[in-house]
């Protein structure tokens, strides 16, 4: 750990996949920085950016009009040569010549792997959750979860209208290849018949014909499934209940438009607040150490901690669920 006033150059990049509030934490980290008298260099293109040297110094008017944007304007990348520990010595190393004394990674659970094997060849860092996964275990909120499952639920609003005048069986496929967050927010939103997801589904088919056959038993119209990206095969799938239960059946993937857009309110204003606490960690000397929102609070933790953490999706309201859509 770094002590206070040792840190006075920090360099921050985006990793892995886009979320939208990214630009609200950048804009947050650079100002406060700033503002507290340390010097501010924008990586481009994540780790492989900082492989590349991409990078110039930022002022308080390089992050002017982008606290709205989804995207980042630090643009993101995924990088193999970073994976090695040549790679990170590489990068460390640069990091080094430019007087780089702290980086701070806005990313997901895999920019937090390579940000904590990086403090281990020696560049001190801070990080931010930004991904629309939500499937960072440190903390209850991810930047970009918010914006997506709001972007992800119009979309599943207006194809719930017409699957509705239709008496229609949809499938709506969401983002999350590893975590159901995004399914599970949207299915109760959206007063899904059947959510699925990776970490409950178990690939029993049949249980979801017979739930369409008993609903419509018992007057359900039409019957909206939420699928996650993670089981994927929502095509196939409605081809397979359309030929079970002769109900009409359609899937719509959303894709990488649940990835885009404006971000919320709730996610300027978490991504701000976050922001603005790493630029205070650095200031204070303070390294090796991620922010998050837990039990209803700002927090930090140390690095090595907060990705031996799990987390598994809340069972209880997994389980309503079900109950709510009878
Ligand atoms: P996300 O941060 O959205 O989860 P990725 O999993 O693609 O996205 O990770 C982003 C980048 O972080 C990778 O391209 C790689 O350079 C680096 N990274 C991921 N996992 C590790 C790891 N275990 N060790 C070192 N670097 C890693």
């Amino acid at each position: 750990m770094a002590e206070q006033g040792k840190i006075k150059k920090i360099g921050i990049l985006t990793s892995g996949g886009d979320a939208p509030g990214m630009n609200a934490a950048i804009r947050a980290v650079v100002r406060k920085a700033i503002a507290d008298g340390l010097k501010v260099v924008g990586i481009q293109k994540g780790y492989q950016g900082l492989l590349n040297e991409e990078m110039s110094e930022m002022t308080a008017r390089s992050v002017s009009d982008s606290i709205q944007q989804g995207g980042t304007i630090l643009r993101t990348a995924r990088s193999e040569e970073f994976r090695y520990e040549e790679g990170r010595k590489k990068a460390a190393a640069i990091c080094k010549k430019h007087g780089i004394d702290a980086i701070v990674v806005i990313g997901g659970d895999g920019s937090y792997r390579g940000a904590y094997e990086l403090s281990k060849v020696g560049e001190p860092v801070v990080c931010l959750p930004g991904t629309i996964d939500l499937d960072i275990a440190c903390t209850d909120y991810t930047i970009g979860f918010d914006t997506a499952i709001n972007t992800a639920l119009e979309a599943i609003d207006k194809v719930r209208d017409t699957s509705s005048s239709h008496e229609r069986c949809s499938i709506i496929e969401v983002m999350g290849r590893n975590a159901g967050y995004i399914a599970l927010w949207c299915g109760v939103a959206s007063g899904a018949e059947d959510i699925l997801i990776p970490e409950k589904y178990n690939y029993d088919e049949q249980e979801i014909i017979n739930h369409i056959i008993e609903s419509r038993k018992i007057g359900k119209t039409h019957h909206l499934i939420i699928n996650a990206e993670g089981i994927g095969h929502s095509t196939s799938m409605a081809r397979r209940i359309e030929a079970a239960t002769g109900m009409e059946t359609r899937a719509t993937i959303l894709g990488y438009m649940q990835r885009g857009g404006s971000p919320t309110c709730k996610d300027r204003y978490y991504a701000s607040v976050m922001g603005a606490m790493a630029a205070d960690l650095l200031k204070q000397g303070k390294t090796n150490r991620v922010v998050c929102y837990k039990n209803g609070d700002f927090v930090d933790y140390d690095i090595n901690e907060a990705l031996a953490m799990k987390k598994q999706i809340p069972e209880y309201q997994y389980e309503i669920a079900k109950a709510l859509s009878i």
